[in-house]
């Protein structure tokens, strides 16, 4: 049976500028230096302006991400942060295919293609974010849209290159909105990425990725959400932003 870490990460989206940024990585170590935590992989994806004060500041065994990259090597792209730009600043890891990237900016699985590509070329982990809709739950079709998110992904990496990918079921019903799926609503589709993520890469190659439960987790619900069998961790937003809260739910996945 595969042991997979543990992988804890923080979303904090558009919020924290630099002074919260080191208040929140300060909070971060000391914990960290009273609790034992070389079980679990911990990530925190801050905004852009406030990655170097995280990254100067944080403990060395946490990841610092982006939240998103440009589908873009370099050149005249007003804006956009290239993937080699994000390692160059010394983050570990990318978030894309947020459901918010989805809805606001207009990004499709055409732009993650690419971006998933980019990210890992310049050696960043990459946790890609799937999730249906409240009316796609409602009509029964959450793993069509799922298998949809998925599939041009997976068809545009291999066995290696997954390796170095996290997936986030993340129903957008629950993002932000205090609502979680159940444990049992969370393992049922964890189970099917699972076996798709086999039947595209071959079971041995994908038997340590990780799949992360986001959705409003938060200390009151992240033990159970933890315990599933296919929940290897969460996507953490609102509750990642205080690091009293953030620390409770790193507290469940401790061994
Ligand atoms: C997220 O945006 O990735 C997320 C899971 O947010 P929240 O925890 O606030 O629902």
């Amino acid at each position: 049976m595969a042991s997979r870490t543990p992988f804890l990460a923080g979303n904090w989206k558009m919020n924290q500028e630099q002074q919260l940024t080191m208040d929140f990585m300060h909070g971060l170590s000391v914990w960290l230096q009273d609790h034992d935590a070389s079980s679990i992989d911990i990530a925190l994806f801050p905004s852009f302006l406030s990655i170097p004060a995280a990254i100067a500041t944080a403990h060395e065994s946490v990841i610092v991400g982006a939240q998103t990259v440009a589908s873009y090597d370099n050149g005249a792209y007003t804006g956009e942060v290239s993937a080699a730009m994000i390692a160059d600043a010394g983050c570990g890891a990318v978030l894309v295919g947020h459901s918010e990237r989805r809805e606001y900016f207009g990004e499709s699985e055409q732009d993650f293609v690419l971006k998933v590509e980019k990210a890992l070329h310049a050696g960043l982990h990459v946790i890609y974010c799937v999730g249906e809709t409240l009316d796609q739950r409602k009509a029964g079709s959450q793993q069509d849209v799922v298998r949809k998110q998925l599939d041009p992904v997976l068809k545009s990496i291999d066995a290696e290159q997954m390796k170095n990918v996290s997936i986030a079921y993340e129903p957008v019903w629950a993002i932000g909105t205090g609502e979680t799926a159940t444990p049992d609503q969370a393992q049922e589709m964890h189970a099917f990425i699972r076996e798709w993520l086999a039947n595209a890469i071959g079971e041995d190659s994908v038997a340590n990725t990780r799949l992360l439960y986001g959705g409003s987790m938060k200390p009151a619900n992240a033990k159970e959400l933890l315990d599933q069998p296919d929940v290897d961790g969460g996507l953490i937003g609102g509750a990642s932003l205080q690091v009293e809260s953030f620390t409770d739910i790193l507290s469940h996945a401790l061994s």
